[in-house]
């Protein structure tokens, strides 16, 4: 296997996804899983649905189309709000999209009745997280141009939070969100199927809240893949941390001293470096960088430090760990850590199903 790769253990994932679906299960709760960390790679979205999974979402529409168009069989939903010059795919491709803006929804409609569909719409109503979001005072304005849309069916409403600002899910917030939706049924005459409550940071709150409302949907990425709630990166029991790991080379292992020798300028990405003299050490370097890797997101399974990174090298200090030339040094990787190797060209995917790869 060339380095750097990504190892990919379906097993493992397939563990998470399904303690998931018996967790949030238990409250009556569906689980989207959300795939847009994994590209839409369709072996992961196809674990994920023999989890248990019915309804998968992703930001980008290239990847509901890879997944759809591998066969992955599950109810897609476009999670970004549509760009306008996408709406032709969105209505082709995704089952249900999230939506926050009514010239948008218009073409939709426009698009799903010359596609001779019906396109779900999920309203996404802000509160307080300031990322995508109708402001509540608007939600009353924007249902009422909505269902006189033809070829849209409104579906549901949804929030997302503690994406932007890491505004915090609350009883406050979330009865707020069961409340419009009780609200506007009664005052339009219509039955939301799907109220989605937030993503993996809402974990706390589905299990600390007696009463959840009318929430019955959460949208999880985080969880399934990495094993943790987001609001505090708490561990959830049960679920595996090390579904995807991260494995370098070596490719240089020596002993250096720790203090540059001459005068210290800028280095390559501007930043100033203050060192501190801890005499000679083994300093190892493997053949990964910023290029591939969001570096801080990376814990190594050994106990190594890490020193730094350029866009190619990964520089470790290896003293209490040595390593030779040609060894592997295996990383567990958090959530941007893992956005940023899924994405990489140069990082390589290796998918492990019950134990053989
Ligand atoms: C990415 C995303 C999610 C998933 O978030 P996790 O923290 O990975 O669970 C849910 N909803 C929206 C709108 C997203 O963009």
């Amino acid at each position: 296997m060339d380095t750097p790769y990504l190892e990919i253990d379906l097993a493992k994932l397939f563990s998470n996804t399904q303690e998931l679906v018996k967790m949030f299960g238990a409250r009556n709760i569906d689980i989207t899983g959300i795939t847009k960390v994994a590209l839409g790679e369709p072996r992961v979205a196809n674990c994920l649905v023999s989890a248990g999974l019915t309804s998968l979402g992703d930001s980008r529409i290239a990847n509901i189309k890879r997944m759809r168009q591998a066969g992955v069989k599950a109810t897609f939903v476009l999670i970004r709000t549509p760009s306008m010059t996408e709406v032709n795919d969105v209505v082709k491709y995704a089952d249900v999209s999230f939506n926050t803006e009514v010239s948008i929804i218009s073409e939709l409609s426009k698009a799903a009745i010359k596609q001779n569909k019906v396109h779900d719409i999920v309203l996404m109503v802000e509160l307080g997280d300031l990322r995508e979001g109708i402001l509540q005072k608007n939600l009353d304005a924007t249902i009422d141009q909505i269902v006189k849309l033809k070829g849209v069916n409104l579906k549901g409403l949804g929030a997302n939070l503690a994406c932007f600002s890491g505004v915090k899910p609350s009883k406050k917030n979330m009865d707020q969100l069961s409340l419009l939706a009780e609200t506007y049924e009664k005052k339009y005459q219509i039955k939301f199927d799907i109220i989605s409550g937030g993503n993996s940071a809402n974990f706390d709150w589905f299990f600390a809240n007696e009463d959840l409302g009318r929430i019955n949907d959460v949208r999880l990425g985080e969880s399934i893949f990495i094993g943790r709630e987001t609001l505090t990166r708490e561990h959830i029991e049960g679920l595996h941390l090390d579904a995807i790991t991260l494995v370098a080379e070596v490719i240089e292992s020596k002993t250096k001293p720790s203090f540059p020798e001459g005068e210290v300028g800028q280095d390559a990405f501007g930043n100033t470096t203050i060192f501190v003299d801890k005499g000679d050490m083994l300093r190892t370097i493997l053949s990964v960088g910023k290029q591939d890797v969001h570096v801080p997101g990376l814990t190594p399974f050994i106990d190594v430090d890490i020193i730094g990174s350029s866009s190619d090298h990964l520089i470790l200090d290896a003293t209490r760990s040595p390593l030779q030339v040609g060894d592997d040094v295996r990383f567990s990787l958090d959530y941007a850590a893992l956005l940023s190797c899924m994405t990489s060209p140069f990082v390589a995917k290796s998918y492990v199903e019950n134990g053989i790869t």
